[in-house]
């Protein structure tokens, strides 16, 4: 039931092959016994997982069943769920019970998608390797000594894994496509607006969008399609219609323009990785499209702009943790002043405090011209670059990140984690839809390629990389240690 798509599952369930409940169940039996190694999942929601089947099953037998109910799925903690833990992988969060859903997980309820539980993530979703989650490190399942990314890398892990059929993401600077990329599985951020941010932990306002892994393009179409749309409790979210993203993953790619940046073959790119990129780009000329070499020429400066926008962003989001309203209290203060200190001291991990000093320096009123308001200015000619890009091109395509998994604790210095954000960071600050599909691997660790589109171009991208599922089977492998086939289970 694990390897099967969701238009199988569901079809499976409408034939009665098996109930709701019965593959809700076989998945939290995967996560029972397999989720010790991974740390993928902060809560496991047993036995509300087993009710929403049951409700599920009620549907099904009811003839009221659309195309996802009853098939489980997993959302990472940053999304609240009503009555349960919503930690944003923080210890200042360890004791919210959220008191409403988030818009994303109202509207796969709806669907009718029993919840398995909240995967875990880095702290606050700062971070591109899962190490600074509270919770501790995620493994990643083609190797366990090494990490499958931030900072959606529960998620990305579940899927990859196959403890869940698809699972939900938020991608600030490339935290949807950089753990899908380690981890060989297929995910996509669309989009700023395309997705409502209401009841999303917020990080960086301005860039957090919400998105889907599965294993396949065709799986995250339908569960795209289930989240989008505007809604009036988030501001930001875009009116803009959705279309079925499912109904053109058919359509021929014969003339697709596809633009490749230079600057996402330079200096820094593994060899490996280059190679895996390279020999998926021949794929496509095959199916019909044109490459056409393009120059997106502020990229350098992407990371340098995000590093002083997304903790400014943060310093005065995360404010509101203060030990008062919700959240970690610290004991016995002396005065008001020692309480806000040592909650927020004892509480925030060290990422997340560097990112808050460093915000609320950018934001301070000596300094707010020199740099917040020189990144922003540097994030104009950044979407200027792709704005230009995409009169020539229908879309980009490059690599995810310069490197496969790393090991853990490899990479100790913030800054050159930083660095590993350069091909996913400049999409976020123009507000663009990317995603990543897994195309091969380099030193035996799955690799993705990225595509980039154009403002609400993600049906066009969906189908690109569906086009490419059809001729590939990439998407279908399973690291041995999890697949029963190969003597995993
Ligand atoms: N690695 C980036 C950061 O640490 C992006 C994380 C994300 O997309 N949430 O901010």
């Amino acid at each position: 039931m694990h390897t099967k798509s969701l238009s199988e599952l569901a079809a499976d369930l409408k034939s009665g092959a098996y109930s709701s409940v019965e593959l809700t169940q076989h998945f939290l039996d995967r996560i029972n016994h397999y989720d010790a190694a991974l740390n993928s999942f902060i809560t496991v929601m047993d036995e509300q997982a087993l009710q929403m089947a049951n409700a599920a099953d009620e549907q099904i037998a009811a003839g009221n069943a659309g195309a996802l109910t009853g098939i489980p799925l997993a959302h990472k903690d940053i999304f609240c769920t009503d009555g349960v833990r919503t930690s944003a992988g923080s210890k200042m969060l360890d004791n919210f019970i959220a008191p409403y859903n988030a818009t994303v997980v109202e509207k796969l309820n709806v669907a009718g998608m029993p919840i398995l539980g909240k995967t875990n993530m880095d702290e606050f979703a700062m971070g591109s390797s899962n190490e600074s989650s509270f919770y501790g490190v995620v493994k990643n399942p083609w190797d366990l000594e090494r990490v499958p990314g931030g900072s959606s890398g529960g998620s990305a892990t579940a899927i990859a894994a196959r403890l869940a059929p698809v699972a939900t993401g938020t991608d600030t600077g490339g935290s949807i496509r950089q753990p899908a990329s380690l981890t060989g599985i297929t995910g996509i951020k669309p989009t700023y607006g395309r997705v409502s941010r209401f009841g999303m932990i917020a990080y960086a306002s301005s860039l957090d969008q919400g998105g889907v892994f599965g294993t396949s393009a065709e799986d995250c179409a339908l569960m795209l399609g289930t989240i989008s749309g505007f809604d009036e409790k988030d501001s930001t979210s875009s009116e803009q219609a959705v279309p079925d993203f499912s109904a053109t993953l058919n359509d021929s790619l014969q003339g697709l323009k596809i633009g490749l940046p230079k600057e996402y073959f330079g200096e820094g790119l593994d060899a490996g990785v280059a190679k895996a990129v390279e020999t998926a780009i021949e794929e496509y000329k095959k199916l019909g499209a044109e490459i056409i070499e393009i120059s997106l020429p502020n990229t350098q400066l992407a990371i340098p702009a995000y590093y002083v926008i997304a903790p400014a962003e943060c310093s005065s989001n995360l404010s509101r943790l203060d030990g008062v309203r919700y959240g970690y209290r610290c004991k016995n203060p002396k005065d008001l002043t020692d309480h806000y200190m040592r909650s927020r001291g004892e509480a925030f991990g060290t990422e997340v405090k560097r990112r808050i000093m460093v915000g609320t320096y950018a934001l301070s009123a000596g300094y707010y011209d020199a740099y917040y308001l020189k990144a922003q200015k540097i994030r104009r000619l950044v979407s200027d670059d792709f704005k230009k890009a995409f009169d020539k091109v229908d879309v980009i395509m490059g690599p995810v990140a310069p490197k496969t998994a790393l090991k853990i604790g490899e990479q100790s210095d913030p800054i050159s984690m930083y660095l590993s954000d350069i091909y996913t960071i400049a999409v976020n600050l123009a507000g663009l839809p990317g995603m990543s599909l897994p195309v091969g691997t380099a030193n035996n660790l799955p690799v993705g390629l990225q595509i980039i589109g154009n403002y609400f171009a993600e049906a066009k991208m969906l189908n690109i990389a569906h086009q490419y599922q059809q001729v590939s089977d990439h998407h279908q492998q399973v690291p041995t240690a999890f697949d029963a086939a190969k003597g995993g289970e």
